[in-house]
């Protein structure tokens, strides 16, 4: 349920209702908009009488709230969310690139990457410390080691730090260093992981798993709104299909259709994506024109000898270029990057 508020209503108007529905067992997400509050109530949805609730002084109206996920939902909140990273706004006018290797290696590769993005106009840069990899006998990740030489690019360059949080004991040593929490494709459903991040005050990438339908990852989001924190960028990184010539297929339908369903902004990661360093920039170009409000993309000094995922890591080069290309895009969409 949605609850309106009067137009003048006041900050005292409004803790009466977050009283009344507090005692009613239920929890209440409070939104300042420019015209007037309203109160999103939460809970097991028997508690919740709607007619008992328009009784209270100054609710103008409840409306009820028909998707499955409701803090998530663009009936909640009408206006786009618009998340600050380390200053950097995603999903507003910006088109923002984040950019980097897909897993830390040492410090040379690192602090070469993440000054090279950031002369192209990256805005974020990326690295993995901690890998979900396929099989177990190829490189996890530097752990602590790999957020320790994260931290020291940004000292050094100033860009936020974006790194994925794979397990629940690790949220809060990972919060310490990160700027963006990434929740990756294989832990989208890990409720408990998702959990613990409804706890955390900073904002979260959550990925799309590979098999996840739209309502399932809009769910996922509500997960962590839902346990508190309403910073939540979300991020299509391809699903499974019978097609092969591709790792996975990008659905950039699914751009559109979370700007209809959903307050919350929406990148793309073409290299996760395609699998393919050659259809980063096309599916780079396509991703701006459906509307998404930023890109996550993988680059390193030498892709044929990275640690993971060299063949859809670009160059140097090929970033430069891909960010001079891109930008005829963003300017064509009125946004700027
Ligand atoms: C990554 O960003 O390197 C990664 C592992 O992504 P995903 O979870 O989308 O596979
Ligand atoms: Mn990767």
């Amino acid at each position: 349920m949605v609850i309106v508020m009067e137009s003048h209503a006041t900050e005292t108007d409004l803790q009466v209702v977050v009283e009344h529905v507090e005692a009613l067992g239920l929890k209440a997400h409070p939104i300042f908009g420019v015209e007037r509050i309203v109160v999103g109530v939460i809970g097991d949805e028997r508690l919740i009488q709607k007619d008992q609730l328009s009784l209270i002084p100054h609710v103008e109206n409840v409306i009820p709230i028909l998707k499955p996920y409701k803090l998530t939902s663009r009936e909640f909140k009408q206006d786009d969310t618009i998340i600050d990273v380390a200053g950097v706004k995603i999903g507003g006018k910006e088109m923002v690139v984040i950019a980097g290797p897909c897993s830390v290696e040492n410090e040379e590769q690192l602090l070469e990457t993440a000054y090279s993005v950031k002369n192209a106009g990256a805005k974020l840069l990326r690295g993995g410390a901690y890998k979900p990899r396929t099989s177990p006998y190829v490189f996890q990740g530097l752990g602590e080691e790999g957020l320790k030489l994260l931290m020291k690019a940004k000292d050094e360059t100033g860009l936020g730090i974006v790194t994925e949080v794979m397990e629940t004991a690790d949220v809060e040593l990972v919060a310490e260093y990160a700027d963006l929490l990434q929740v990756g494709a294989r832990n989208m459903q890990n409720t408990r992981l998702l959990r613990s991040l409804g706890k955390v005050k900073k904002p979260i990438l959550l990925k799309r798993n590979f098999s996840a339908t739209l309502n399932e990852f809009l769910m996922s989001a509500e997960y962590i709104l839902s346990g508190g924190n309403d910073q939540v960028i979300l991020c299509e990184r391809g699903i499974r299909t019978f097609v092969e010539y591709t790792r996975n297929t990008l659905d950039l339908n699914v751009v559109p259709a979370v700007k209809q369903l959903s307050h919350l902004p929406i990148i793309v990661d073409p290299s996760h994506g395609t699998g393919r360093h050659d259809f980063v920039l096309p599916l780079s170009r396509a991703a701006i024109a459906a509307g998404a409000d930023g890109l996550i993309i993988e680059v390193h000094p030498h892709p044929a000898q990275a640690f993971s995922d060299g063949e859809q890591s670009l160059t140097f080069e090929a970033f430069h270029q891909l960010m001079k290309e891109v930008n005829v895009i963003v300017q064509a969409m009125g946004r700027n990057c």
